[in-house]
């Protein structure tokens, strides 16, 4: 099963993703994880995505689609996978399709998590994530056992830079712009499906798993 995650950032497509590459043991995908894998490790493409992250733009094209294509052609992925985060633009999108043309495969489903702009301000600011594995939570609606500790490997919690206010204005402008129209895009090619992202987490995984089982 190959599956696109659609959504403004903070829709809940990580947590989704996360919780269905479990479900179907299939590798989640998400280059949003990449590119801060890349920053903590000092690398060139970390250095480089950096600088448009913290200014909540989106990384440039020639610097994500190759990274996403080399990684779907690994063995791993060959039962599938769930891309988190990506495509975010349509150059993207036809970047992956061409590749997925050239492997004689496509994308299943392209799911799409609706949350209006005001809910999203309310779960950035929330958000939290481990320096050590990447988990997220939410202060209110997914919160730790411990506070400001991850449940998972023990380390500390931090809020993202670029989830703090000033920031997320900007990634929900650019999410307007230059995402939002993969809707029409995925629609046009029949495999979109929307859910209601505003529901809680284990209602919307429900909704999910309903679309892709049915
Ligand atoms: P995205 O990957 O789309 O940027 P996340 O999955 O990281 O979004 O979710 C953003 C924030 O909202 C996180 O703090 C997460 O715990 C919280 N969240 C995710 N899904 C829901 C939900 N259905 N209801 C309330 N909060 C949610
Ligand atoms: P995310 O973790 O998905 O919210 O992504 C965090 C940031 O990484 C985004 O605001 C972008 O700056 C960058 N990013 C992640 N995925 C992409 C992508 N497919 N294209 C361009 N930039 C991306």
């Amino acid at each position: 099963m190959k599956i696109i995650m659609l959504g403004a950032p903070g829709a809940g497509k990580g947590t989704q993703a996360k919780m269905l590459a479990d479900k179907y043991d299939i590798p989640h995908i998400s280059t949003g994880d990449i590119f801060r894998a890349n920053i903590k490790n000092g690398t060139e493409l970390g250095t480089k995505a950096k600088e448009y992250m913290d200014k909540g733009l989106l990384v440039p094209d020639e610097l994500t689609c190759d990274l996403v294509v080399d990684r779907i052609k690994q063995d791993d992925c060959a039962k599938g996978y769930i891309l988190d985060g990506f495509p975010r633009t349509i150059p993207q999108a036809e970047c992956l399709d061409n590749a997925l043309n050239a492997m004689n495969d496509k994308i299943d489903y392209a799911v799409n998590v609706d949350v209006p702009d005001e809910n999203i301000i309310k779960r950035m600011s929330g958000r939290r994530a481990c320096v050590g594995c990447g988990a997220t939570y939410h202060i209110v609606y997914n919160p730790t056992k411990e506070e400001g500790i991850c449940d998972r490997c023990g380390k500390e919690l931090i809020l993202r830079d670029d989830d703090k206010p000033e920031t997320v204005e900007n990634r929900l402008n650019v999410y307007h712009e230059q995402t939002q129209p993969l809707i029409d895009y995925y629609n046009n090619k029949g495999v979109l499906q929307e859910v209601d992202g505003t529901k809680d987490m284990q209602e919307v995984f429900d909704a999910i798993v309903a679309v892709l089982e049915a």
